[in-house]
């Protein structure tokens, strides 16, 4: 129990190794080989990032729509497309840049996501890593 507690990172500290392109478990190996592809396995630790290719797509789903997809909708609920065309066409590119510029960081938040919740709720992890409740 107590070394399990010791091994485990904390959430903050695996959302913040995520964001990072860094292993969630031990914070030091690099998520991926280039832009964003990922190494199966952490060089450091052998962690394995994803037991299946689409493991971390609902944390995919929620962060990308809630980072880009609602404020589209907020700004066409409000009609920023029709007070202000320009602007809008700005906001829209402003937004698609930041989609592509923060997608590493993004996608390696969902693999660290997806580690915590095979932690925390799976079976699939190994047990002296599991998250105590
Ligand atoms: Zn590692």
């Amino acid at each position: 129990m107590q070394a399990s507690a010791a091994r485990s990172p904390g959430l903050r500290a695996i959302v913040l190794r995520g964001l990072a392109k860094r292993c969630a478990r031990c914070g030091r190996g690099p998520l991926y080989t280039r832009w964003i592809d990922l190494y199966q396995r952490c060089p450091r630790c052998g962690l394995l990032y994803l037991e299946n290719q689409g493991d971390p797509w609902f944390f995919q789903l929620l962060i990308d729509r809630a980072l880009f997809i609602l404020p589209i909708i907020a700004a066409l609920f409000f009609g920023l497309h029709r007070s202000s065309p320009a602007l809008f066409v700005v906001f829209c590119v402003v937004l698609v840049a930041v989609f592509f510029v923060t997608t590493p960081h993004r996608y390696g938040l969902c693999v660290a996501l997806d580690y915590y919740s095979r932690l925390r709720f799976g079976s699939q992890g190994p047990p002296e890593d599991r998250v105590d409740a």
